[in-house]
C-alpha cells in the first residue's frame, strides 16, 4: 500500500511516499524547517505544505516526538508545551485533509526496524532506543508494539536518562566516544535489568557512527545498530496509517 509518511522532528518536518509492502521510499524526501516556536498552528501549516507538495489524496501517517495517547499529546520534553493535552491527531488530520494516523516517533522507528530493518524476524522482546535530541524508546513484543514506553525518562543519577545519554548531551558536553559509551552502558544496563529484553536496537542519527561507541558497550542482551536510519520514522508512520486503513488501531 502507498502511504504518505511524515516525520516531525525538532529541526525539520519531512515527508515521502512509502511502500508499506517493502518499507521502501517511493519518492525523494521533501523537508521543510520546523517552525520556531513549534506551536500547533505553525506546525500544522508546514504539514499541510508537505501534503500539498505531494498532491497526495491517500492516507497519511505522521510521527510526533512526545507521548501520543489515542491522538492526544501528553508530554512535551522536546517540543512546544502548547501541544500538551491537544488532540494532535485531529489537528493534523484537519491540516492534511486526509485520514491520518499519529504515532510517537520512536514507536514508529521501532515498528519500521522490526518489520524491515535490524529487528526483522525477531520474536520475543525487542527494545529500540533512539539517541537524538532526547532518548526515544519502543517496546516490541512478538511483533506487537507496546506504545509510549518513554524509557528515555528513566532516572539515572537523579536525572532523566536523556539528559545524560542523548546525542544532544554528547554534543553539548563534547563527550568523547568513550565517555558517551560509558553513559550508554549505565543506561542500557538499567533498561536490561528492568525488562530482560532479547534484543536492543540502537537508532537515531548518531547510530550511523555506531562503530565508535557500540563495541564499548557490553550487555547480556545483543545490541545491533538500526538499519533504516533516516527513513525509519517515515516508514513507521506509514505502517501506523496502514493499520488504520485495515480497521486496526494505529498502535497508540
Ligand atoms: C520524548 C519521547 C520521544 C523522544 C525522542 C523524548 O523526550 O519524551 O516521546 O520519543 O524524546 O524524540
Amino acid at each position: 500500500m502507498e502511504i504518505l509518511g511524515i516525520d516531525i522532528g525538532g529541526t525539520g518536518i519531512k515527508g515521502a511516499l512509502v511502500d508499506t509492502e517493502n518499507g521502501k521510499l517511493l519518492t525523494e524526501r521533501f523537508r521543510l524547517l520546523t517552525p520556531q516556536p513549534s506551536k500547533p498552528k505553525a506546525v500544522c501549516k508546514v504539514i499541510a505544505e508537505v501534503v500539498k507538495h505531494f498532491d497526495w489524496q491517500g492516507p497519511v501517517g505522521c510521527t510526533f516526538p512526545a507521548i501520543v495517547h489515542h491522538g492526544v499529546i501528553l508530554s512535551a520534553a522536546n517540543v512546544n508545551k502548547a501541544w500538551i493535552n491537544k488532540n494532535a491527531q485531529n489537528l493534523i488530520q484537519e491540516a492534511c485533509g486526509r485520514p491520518t494516523a499519529l504515532i510517537n516517533d520512536a514507536d514508529a522507528a521501532g515498528m519500521a526496524e522490526l518489520r524491515f530493518g535490524a529487528g526483522r524476524g525477531h520474536e520475543g522482546l525487542v527494545i529500540m532506543i533512539t539517541l537524538g535530541t532526547g532518548i526515544g524508546s519502543a517496546l516490541l513484543y512478538h511483533g506487537e508494539l507496546v506504545p509510549n514506553a518513554e524509557l528515555g525518562h528513566l532516572e539515572i543519577r537523579g536525572k532523566d536518562a536523556e539528559r545524560r545519554a542523548s546525542d544532544r548531551v554528547r554534543q553539548a558536553k563534547k563527550l568523547s566516544w568513550k565517555q558517551f559509551a560509558a553513559r550508554l552502558q549505565e543506561y542500557l544496563t538499567r533498561v536490561e535489568f528492568l525488562f530482560s529484553p532479547d534484543l536492543f536496537i540502537i537508532g537515531g542519527g548518531v547510530s550511523k557512527e555506531h562503530e565508535q561507541f557500540l563495541p564499548r558497550v557490553h550487555t547480556r542482551t545483543p545490541i545491533v545498530p538500526a538499519e533504516l536510519l533516516n527513513d525509519a520514522g517515515l516508514v513507521g508512520a506509514a505502517l501506523a496509517a496502514e493499520r488504520i486503513s485495515d480497521g486496526r488501531p494505529s498502535a497508540e
